[in-house]
C-alpha cells in the first residue's frame, strides 16, 4: 500500500520512511508525486487532532492514502507543557537551544523531572477512513545538556537506566526506541484493520 507523507520535510521522509520499510507502506512526498501539500495551521489541542488534520488534508487533496505525524514532549512537573507546543516553546521562531533553555529554567532545580517524547500518526484516506497510533518514549529532563546526536529536546532527555540522554544515542538506536518507533509499529499491527475491518 502506498501514501504521501504530509510534510515538505524530506528527513522525515528518511526517518519513517525507514520505519515502514517492509511493513507493507510506502511513503513518498507529496511534492515528489505531483501533490501540493496543502498549507496546514495546527490548531490542534492535541497532537491527535494535528495528526489528523494534517492526514485529511493531504488525503483530500491527493484522493489518496495519507500519513501524518505529530510529536511533542510532556514534562508531568509543567501539566504537560510543552506539549503541542514543543517547537515553539521559548516563541515563534524560536531555535531548539532556546526552548532547551526556556524548559530547564521553567523546571529550575525541581526534582520531579518525569518527562515523555510522544508521537501520534494518522493514516487517513480519501474515503474518511482513519487509522491511528501512538508511540512513547518515557525519561526525564536532565539539569544540563549533554550530547550532539538528534535533534529538539534531545539534550536534555535523559533515559535513566542508561544514564544517557537521547542526543548521546547513536542515530540507529534511537530509531530502534523512539516515540516515532513506536507509533509506527503500533500502526504497521493495525494496518490489515483496513482491508479487514473485523
Ligand atoms: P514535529 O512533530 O516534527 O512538529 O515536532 C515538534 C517538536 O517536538 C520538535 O520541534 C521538537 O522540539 C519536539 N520533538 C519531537 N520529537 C522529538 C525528538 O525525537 N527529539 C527531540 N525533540 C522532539
Amino acid at each position: 500500500m502506498k501514501a504521501l507523507l504530509a510534510t515538505r520535510n524530506k528527513a522525515k521522509l528518511a526517518e519513517l520512511g525507514g520505519l515502514f520499510a517492509g511493513g507493507g507502506l510506502e511513503l513518498a512526498l507529496p511534492e515528489d508525486a505531483g501533490v501540493a501539500m496543502p498549507d496546514v495551521e495546527e490548531t490542534g489541542a492535541t497532537f491527535l487532532e494535528n495528526a489528523l488534520l494534517k492526514a485529511r488534508a493531504l488525503a483530500a487533496a491527493a484522493g489518496g492514502w495519507a500519513l501524518a505525524d505529530d510529536s511533542g514532549l510532556e514534562v508531568d512537573a509543567l501539566g504537560g507543557a510543552p506539549g503541542v507546543r514543543s517547537a515553539r516553546y521559548a516563541g515563534p521562531g524560536a531555535t531548539d537551544a532556546d526552548n532547551v533553555a526556556r524548559l530547564l529554567e521553567a523546571l529550575g532545580d525541581r526534582s520531579d523531572r518525569s518527562a515523555r517524547f510522544r508521537c501520534v500518526l494518522a493514516l487517513a484516506g480519501p474515503d474518511g477512513a482513519t487509522l491511528t497510533a501512538t508511540g512513547t518514549l518515557e525519561g526525564e529532563i536532565a539539569r544540563a545538556p549533554a550530547g550532539t546526536f538528534g535533534f529538539g529536546y534531545d539534550p536534555v532527555f535523559l533515559l535513566p537506566d542508561r544514564g544517557l540522554t537521547v542526543a548521546q544515542l547513536p542515530f540507529a538506536e534511537k530509531q530502534r526506541i523512539s516515540h516515532r518507533a513506536r507509533a509506527a509499529a503500533a500502526l504497521l499491527e493495525i494496518l490489515p484493520r483496513l482491508t479487514d475491518p473485523r
